[in-house]
């Protein structure tokens, strides 16, 4: 093995709240993690404000996210941002490598995916080139900066329309692009008819993002029953057509549901011995951010035992609750 692979006991893969989580509850018991990022929050980090987590009356994702990493890093787990995933490969002896897009070799003993999910792109020219630039996957979180711009949102159902209508108070003109008729829950359609300066586009495609260069300066886009193009000038492209989980770099290790999301057990267990996952990329039902702590919690447990069991320790159930001593947990409780 050449000397630029770096070995870690577990890898994270996604600081999410999910590769969080599981970052602070493997370190804290002792185990040497690291964590690898495209980014820091995920999904979180859209979430202007979370309400529904337990303890914390109302937060801001981002913040959410950064009191979690605060705390995983507290207890030694190391993360590194701005690089992926791309490859993973289980050894003869059960371990795994890992390459990631910047050219990182790691290996691991076990592996834990929250890779969450992403944004669905349009998939057109331009796309990639101008993101940042006026092409957004966040309404919610950049909608405001186009205050008195032209805008369109390419979207579809509910999540579409609920983008036209953040927009449609605050720009001369939103055009909506959907690839389908008209659909989503009837008072957001009622709502959104009834806005004067929306223009809606039904069965219409995105065929290519344009600019100056520096910024976005049109849409064009595609009636897909005519053929006939439009070109609509905007300088913002807010694209709301759902999340997706980029789970092809693992397919060859683990299940995948109708959804291309990694099927679990209840102890997060990928079917390949070592390779765990928790949080929204799995088929566990309910994207929410306290369910995605919760599974990576459980999951980063089992995958402690997992490690105990390879390295020939001796296996227990390790919760805080044990410490307590009131508790003795029955021999169907302890985890495999
Ligand atoms: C706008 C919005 C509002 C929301 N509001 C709420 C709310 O009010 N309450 C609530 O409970 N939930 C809410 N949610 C849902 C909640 O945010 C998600 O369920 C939760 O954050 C999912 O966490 P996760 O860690 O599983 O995945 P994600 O948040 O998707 O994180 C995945 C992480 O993995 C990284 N990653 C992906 N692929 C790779 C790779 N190959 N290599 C390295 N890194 C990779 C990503 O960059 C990201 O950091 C909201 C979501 C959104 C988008």
């Amino acid at each position: 093995m050449s000397s630029s692979v770096e070995k870690h006991d577990v890898v994270v893969v996604g600081a999410g709240i999910a590769g969080l989580t599981a970052a602070l509850y493997l370190a804290r018991q002792g185990l040497d993690v690291l964590v690898v990022s495209i980014d820091l929050g995920g999904q979180l980090a859209q979430a202007t404000l979370i309400e529904n987590y337990p303890g914390i009356e109302a937060v801001k994702g981002m913040d959410l996210a950064l009191r979690v990493e605060k705390q995983a890093k507290i207890f030694g787990a190391k993360i590194v941002y701005g690089d992926e995933v791309v490859g993973i490969d289980r050894l003869g002896d059960g371990s795994f490598i890992l390459k990631t897009r910047k050219g990182r070799v790691l290996r691991a003993e076990a592996v834990l995916l929250a890779i969450g999910k992403t944004p669905r792109k349009m998939g057109v020219p331009g796309e990639d080139e101008y993101f940042g630039r006026g092409v957004s996957y966040c309404t919610i979180c950049d909608g405001p900066l186009y205050r008195g711009k032209n805008t369109v949102v390419v979207g579809l159902g509910d999540q579409g329309l609920e983008a036209v209508l953040i927009l449609a108070g605050i720009c001369p003109r939103v055009y909506y692009v959907t690839p389908t008729r008209l659909y989503g829950d009837p008072d957001l359609v009622s709502r959104v008819k009834g806005y004067g300066n929306v223009v809606v586009l039904e069965n219409h495609v995105p065929v290519k993002v344009v600019g100056d260069g520096f910024r976005v300066t049109k849409l064009i886009v595609k009636d897909r029953l005519s053929g006939v193009e439009k070109e609509l000038d905007v300088e913002g492209v807010f694209v709301e057509l759902g999340y997706e989980a980029k789970t092809g770099f693992v397919r060859h290790l683990v299940d995948l549901n109708e959804n291309n999301e990694i099927v679990v057990d209840k102890l997060g267990r990928t079917r390949t011995p070592g390779l765990f996952a928790a949080g929204d990329v799995t088929d566990i039902p309910f994207k929410q951010a306290v369910i995605s702590a919760g599974e990576a919690a459980k999951a980063a447990l089992a995958l402690y035992n997992y490690l105990q069991r390879r390295w020939g320790r001796r296996v227990e159930l390790k919760g805080d609750w044990r410490k307590t001593g009131k508790v003795k947990p029955k021999k169907s409780m302890r985890l495999r």
